[in-house]
């Protein structure tokens, strides 16, 4: 991964590389940011540069020997560990075993959120963790290594052995503390990288031993024109899927490759905002059919679209133009709507669209949630 490769973010890239020209490269690293900003490929960029042989000022060379070797995630001083399922059926009982797939997913798109990885392993109904055994080995299995392990069998030419962790934060706390461990007692030349979406559920004592790398949304201009370049698109149909996207490119990617995926949200939006009114209960029922067939990837992007109509309506009831954003039909409904979102509902509509993503994304039955959600509903837009 070069760091032009990465979308946006160049003052935490212009941070990344000092640590190099001003000789502070740190031993481990935290890359935290929200979903889609790009934390995986930051890390894996900032891997390949310290390893390039011959790096510019701006970014490796992309050319030699160990560049090619990253850009496939094939160097072997480059080590993963990662959440999985272990699947004794199929003999997957480490990290090392799902490489491939790894290596597979990450050519097809190096923005991978924690579903896409468990659709991609078939795991979409079970809960991956990082196990203890990854982090301290396994002797009964020699097969699966411990860090210390990994780090110390390789002797290649690599100026630094790097080794990323994803999802941190799936680790349980046995698992922690012997990463934990591992950090105190740093081997030289030997590069942590720790990402995690959510700095909260890390153990403090593992921050304290991390340089913290913090990463903000990806800006919108970078965004669209990312997707401008990768899915030839423009006009409306981009400003729509770089406002829904809020910053997250895995978002984004999902709406340009899905099926008019926004214009199908807008018709549900409007349907059971309309239903909700009318206290129509009968099809409010039938709609929980519909988004339930949806699938979860499009019942998440459909909650996330939910949020941002209930922002902008009430931004509309508020009087703020300047921040309003709106394509043309959203604005031709929002004309007789927007007086419904306000002060009294606004923050109660929310908490119930939070609380239902909340719940899909934790595998909820899909029916039931969104039964719910429109019974809240229902009472909200009254208030
Ligand atoms: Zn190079």
């Amino acid at each position: 991964m070069l760091f032009r490769e990465v979308i946006g973010q160049e003052s935490v890239k212009k941070e990344l590389r000092e640590t190099v020209s001003l000789n502070r490269v740190a031993h481990a690293y935290m890359f935290t940011g929200p979903e889609g900003s790009g934390k995986l490929p930051l890390a894996l960029a900032y891997a390949q540069y310290l390893n390039c042989e011959h790096p510019t000022e701006t970014d490796s060379c992309g050319e030699c020997p160990s560049c090619k070797a990253f850009a496939k995630l094939q160097h072997p001083d480059l080590h993963f560990v990662f959440p999985f399922v272990k699947d004794k059926t199929r003999d997957k009982i480490c990290c090392d075993d799902y490489l491939q797939e790894w290596r597979d997913l990450f050519a097809q798109n190096p923005y991978i959120s924690l579903e896409m990885w468990q659709t991609y392993i078939g795991v979409e109904n079970k809960q991956p963790i990082i196990y203890e055994s990854e982090a301290a080995g396994d002797e009964s299995a020699p097969r699966i290594k411990g860090i210390i392990k990994k780090l110390t069998i390789s002797n290649f030419s690599a100026k630094y052995k790097v080794m990323v962790i994803w999802m941190a934060e799936k680790m349980n706390e046995t698992c922690a503390n012997k990463i934990l461990k591992i950090l105190e007692e740093p081997n030289p030349n030997t590069l942590f990288l720790l990402i995690t979406e959510d700095t909260r559920y890390m153990l403090p004592t593992i921050l304290s031993r991390t340089q913290i790398v913090r990463i903000p949304k990806i800006d919108d201009e970078s965004l669209a024109q990312r997707i401008r370049e990768d899915f030839m698109l423009d006009g409306d149909e981009l400003q729509s899927i770089v406002k829904n996207a809020n910053g997250n490119y895995i978002q984004a990617f999902k709406m340009a490759t899905s099926d008019n995926a926004p214009s199908q949200y807008f018709d549900l939006f409007t349907r059971m905002m309309r239903c909700a009114w009318t206290k129509d209960v009968v099809a409010l029922n039938a709609m929980v059919d519909e988004v339930d067939a949806m699938g979860r990837e499009k019942q998440k992007s459909f909650l996330q679209y939910c949020m941002r109509q209930v922002r902008e309506n009430f931004i509309r009831n508020q009087n703020i133009p300047s921040i309003l954003y709106m394509d043309k039909q959203e604005h031709a409904f929002s004309e007789k709507f927007h007086p419904f979102i306000n002060e009294r509902n606004v923050s109660g509509f929310c908490r119930e669209f939070n609380s239902a993503h909340f719940h899909i994304v934790r595998n909820g039955n899909a029916k039931i949630i969104f039964f719910d959600m429109f019974m809240k509903i229902t009472a909200l837009i009254r208030s």
